[in-house]
């Protein structure tokens, strides 16, 4: 399989960009988000009931679109208990705003204000991220999952990275996800995991070791 460099992603969030980019490139994988590649096709409607078959929809569509080999990553929130949700809502789980910030804060006001009754000892939740390559016809060539558990707080905590970050806290260091410099939380979160486990089959497949059969 050879991978057109640099490789496209499929997405217009800079936060996710960096997130990839900064575990893909040390590997020898350089990436390109959408809106630096000049990418400008409407977007596809997300409408999987998975986080799996979002991320094949979406890097199917842009692979198509764009003629080249596409990585796209789709992720969400599972809190334990509401019974996963928002999962694949949550990037408009409050439905309101209009930047990518006010979309968050409304999300995780919402969350907040359904957590209001949960004890602390039934706030489990993980950031779920599915990833998914597709070749320039569109075809799968490589799936991967990452998962990122932790306990949802009741107060917002820390300004690094986006979304849910603020709320999530991992229990073993004290700290939310958006309190982890952004080389800490690639080492444990649902992308990182997600990301290595592409590169090592983009190696895998670019030396023959294991070339994944194309699915249409
Ligand atoms: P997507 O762009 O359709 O994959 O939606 C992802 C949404 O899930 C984001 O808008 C966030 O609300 C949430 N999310 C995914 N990954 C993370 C993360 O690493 N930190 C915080 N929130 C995340």
């Amino acid at each position: 399989m050879k991978i057109d460099s640099p490789l496209l992603v499929a997405t217009s969030n800079p936060h996710k960009v960096a997130e990839i980019a900064a575990v893909l490139e040390p590997l020898g994988v350089a990436v390109i988000g959408l809106d630096a590649a000049g990418v400008d096709v409407p977007e596809p409607i997300e409408d999987g009931e998975t986080f799996e078959a979002n991320a094949r929809l979406k890097a199917v569509y842009y692979a198509r679109h764009a003629q080249r080999p596409c990585l796209a990553d789709d992720s969400g929130l599972e809190v334990e208990a509401l019974g996963g949700r928002p999962g694949v809502h949550s990037a408009r789980y409050a439905g309101v705003g209009a930047t990518r910030g006010e979309r968050d804060a409304a999300n995780n006001a919402k969350l907040l204000g359904e957590l209001r009754t949960v004890p602390p000892e039934r706030r489990a939740a993980r950031f779920v991220c599915a990833m998914c390559l597709a070749d320039a016809a569109g075809r799968v060539l490589a799936e991967t999952r990452g998962e990122f558990p932790g306990v949802l707080i009741d107060e917002p905590r820390g300004t690094n990275g986006f979304g849910y970050d603020p709320l999530l806290l991992l229990p073993d260091v004290g700290l939310t996800s958006a309190e982890l410099s952004p080389a800490e939380k690639n080492a444990r979160s649902h992308r990182g995991f997600a990301a290595r486990a592409m590169a090592q089959r983009i190696r895998e497949a670019a030396s023959g070791t294991q070339a994944p059969a194309p699915r249409a």
